[in-house]
């Protein structure tokens, strides 16, 4: 069965602009001048420990060779075994992996995962390779950063355009090299190879778990509220129908890359997702239902009158052109990067409450992490315990990231980098630094 899995980052068709990398490093500097950060500090955490890149030849079904530039990038193992992505998209480049790798330290560190960051790639359109050639593709990019992968040393999962199948053949090439089985090698796999139970909910989960957290801090009640959900992909779907069925929420509005549905009194997503599981290649626009729903544009979804506004679907959203018009009081970033920097500030000013997405979409590297733990240790467990494992630390980085914020007096965003900074450092002092 074809799993469609991603890792705890990107979506499978878009590759960030440099904006959202560009963003991302500016908290990271105002988490520093925050924390007041030793500058030696400062610049071990700017830099990657460690940066391979390679070269990966393969033969194309027509017997041609075709080389093709791959990465991974090592950012810090100060807290654990590094942890990350690998993308297949032509625009993959040296300085996106550095950027990518150091975001996963920071999500690893809020979710306070005993991980450290990576990310890794190769520069490709996988749209233009056959499935054997993308086998083959897989197979020597793997051989080829194998010296710096390992179980307690980095450990790769799926990411843009990349998936449970990848990481299949990942995991297969090292066992055939080692000469034993690994599944801990790779996370994302297939359940029937390791994977873990849960993996492909585990990012809306983690979204809905910290949109309840939001409002119940805001003592709302998820039963009273409207949700509008941009994206109805792997995060936005899970996130809007576990709001809706497990929480009551009132789901009025979804989209996708082609355009929106809107009800006030709420959306029946049921067939919604069922017709989109039983035809994988259409859009929200191929589906009909008799006017229940009024069609809305995707501009036009994140500034309706919704009390939560889910951005689920790709990065630079909202930014200084729409963000003076959201009407919602809560924004909880599903996607990587929704909100631009400037965007951020403006909806600050307003009083808009927002969490961010390396604590909102952080579901699924915990549940990579709880996959890994699994494999580990060769026992695996139920889709109950695996939810009840992701709850508990959803709900436990969202206390400590919204204490953190009260103490210090500032926004979730902020607190959020901070607290992974503080992590990381104190994690590089403690160790000391070697020899
Ligand atoms: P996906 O490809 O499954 O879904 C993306 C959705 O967004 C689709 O419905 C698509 O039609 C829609 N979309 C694409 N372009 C759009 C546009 N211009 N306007 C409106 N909608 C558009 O991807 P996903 O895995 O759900 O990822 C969504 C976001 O969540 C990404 O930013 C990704 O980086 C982030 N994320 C995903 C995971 C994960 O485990 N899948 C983990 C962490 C973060």
């Amino acid at each position: 069965m074809a799993v469609r899995l991603q890792e705890e980052t990107e979506t499978s068709n878009t590759s960030p602009r440099s904006e959202m990398l560009h963003t991302a490093l500016r908290q990271l500097e105002n988490a520093f001048e925050g924390l007041g950060l030793a500058e030696g500090f400062r610049e071990i955490i700017r830099q990657s420990e460690r940066e391979l890149t390679v070269a990966v030849p393969i033969y194309r079904d027509d017997g041609q060779i075709s080389v093709f530039t791959g990465y991974r990038v090592q950012h810090s193992s100060a807290r654990g075994p590094c942890k990350g992505g690998i993308r297949f998209h032509p625009g993959v480049n040296l300085e996106e992996v550095r950027a990518l790798a150091l975001l996963m330290t920071l999500k690893c560190a809020v979710a306070n995962l005993p991980f450290g960051g990576a990310k890794g790639g190769v520069s490709v359109n996988p749209a233009g390779l056959s499935r054997t050639e993308l086998e083959r593709l897989t197979r020597r990019y793997a051989a080829m950063i194998l010296p710096i992968l390992g179980r307690k040393r980095d450990i790769p999962a799926p990411d843009v355009n990349t998936n449970a199948q990848t990481m299949a053949w990942l995991m297969d090439t090292v066992s055939m090299l080692d000469g034993n089985s690994t599944p801990e090698i790779a996370t994302g796999k297939p359940v029937a190879l390791g994977g873990s139970q849960g993996r492909e909910e585990a990012t809306g989960r983690g979204v809905a778990i910290a949109t309840v957290e939001a409002l119940k801090r805001q003592g709302r009640d998820p039963k009273e509220v409207t949700v509008a959900v941009q994206g109805f992909g792997n995060v936005g779907s899970y996130a809007a129908q576990i709001l809706a069925e497990e929480y009551g929420a009132k789901i009025v509005a979804i989209s996708d890359v082609s355009g929106g549905f809107y009800n006030a009194k709420g959306l029946n997503l049921k067939p919604i997702r069922e017709h989109l599981q039983a035809h994988p290649a259409q859009l929200l626009e191929d589906y009909h239902d008799n006017g229940h729903f009024e069609q809305i544009s995707n501009a036009e979804l994140l500034t309706l009158e919704a009390d939560v506004l889910i951005p689920a679907a790709i990065e630079d959203q909202i930014t200084h052109e729409n963000a003076d018009q959201i009407k919602a009081g809560l924004i909880v970033e599903g996607a990587n990067g929704p909100t631009s920097f400037e965007a951020d500030a403006i909806l600050r000013e307003r009083g808009i409450h927002v969490v961010p997405d390396i604590l909102a979409n952080a579901g699924g590297v915990i549940c990579s992490y709880f996959e890994w733990v699994q494999d580990l240790q060769s026992y695996f467990w139920d889709i109950d315990e695996v939810r009840q494992q992701l709850n508990r630390a959803m709900c436990r980085a969202f206390e400590e990231v919204w204490t953190f914020a009260e103490e210090h007096d500032m926004d979730m965003r902020s607190s959020a980098y901070s607290l992974a900074v503080d992590r990381v450092a104190y994690a590089i002092q403690q160790r000391g630094l070697f020899p």
